[in-house]
């Protein structure tokens, strides 16, 4: 790893939600790692916002996290994440953001999927939290990692931390007991999370950053 008097080396997360760069600088300290500067899009003008055409989220983590590495020759990290909702075949998946049709309208999206699933009885409303991670290298090493984080959707929204669906959204796990991810607190949701889990698995990818030249 870095010695703590060298210069940081600076990585690029790809993303403009401070919710997101506060996560990641979690995950970092967490893991011990010295010697990275996280920095999000606000931090580079030169970023490109390409539009997120994947099918799937690995492919849109991939567009964001190329075009970040392309546009300012930093090692760029980019999320891309959604629900998927069992009862509505995966849906609405990469375009969780975007659902109602007013991209990051929470509101509107969540007043859509209550409605969407109004008639489906509480034994088929399982879903999953999907979140895919890129790492990409400006020498062109690419590493793409997946986490998933299974739950049950509500019939009306409950709890105001995090962001997006987390009002609607009650883990399995039994350390979330029976609270949703929007009543958990940012530390417990980082360490049972669709994102914790794909972070988690570019750790080694990060520690071996901050200690290269
Ligand atoms: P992205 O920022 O383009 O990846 O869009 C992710 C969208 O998926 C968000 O706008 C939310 O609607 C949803 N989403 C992803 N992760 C979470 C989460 O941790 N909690 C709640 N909603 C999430």
């Amino acid at each position: 790893m870095n010695a703590p008097d060298s210069t940081p080396r600076r990585v690029l997360l790809a993303s403009r939600n401070a919710k997101k760069l506060a996560e990641l600088r979690r995950v970092v300290d967490a893991a011990g790692i010295v010697g990275l500067d996280v920095v999000g899009l606000d931090a580079v003008p030169e970023y490109p916002e390409e539009p997120e055409t994947g099918a799937t989220f690995e492919e849109n983590a991939l567009i964001k996290a190329r075009s970040g590495a392309r546009a300012t020759g930093l090692p760029c990290l980019a999320d891309d994440s959604g629900l998927s909702v069992d009862a509505l075949n995966g849906m609405p998946g990469v375009l969780s953001a975007r659902w109602s049709g007013r991209h990051g309208d929470d509101a509107a999206n969540n007043e859509l999927l209550l409605s969407q699933i109004a008639d489906v009885p509480d034994e088929r409303r399982g879903a999953a939290f999907v979140s895919a991670c890129a790492l990409v290298v400006p020498d062109g090493t690419e590493t793409v990692v997946r986490g998933e984080w299974r739950g049950t959707i509500l019939r009306e929204g409950l709890g105001a931390n995090g962001f997006g669906y987390d009002p609607l959204f009650v883990p399995d796990d039994a350390a979330a007991a029976g609270r949703t991810s929007a009543e958990l607190s940012a530390q417990e949701k980082d360490s049972l999370s669709h994102r914790g889990k794909a972070l988690a698995q570019l750790v080694p990818a990060l520690a071996a950053l901050a200690a290269s030249d």
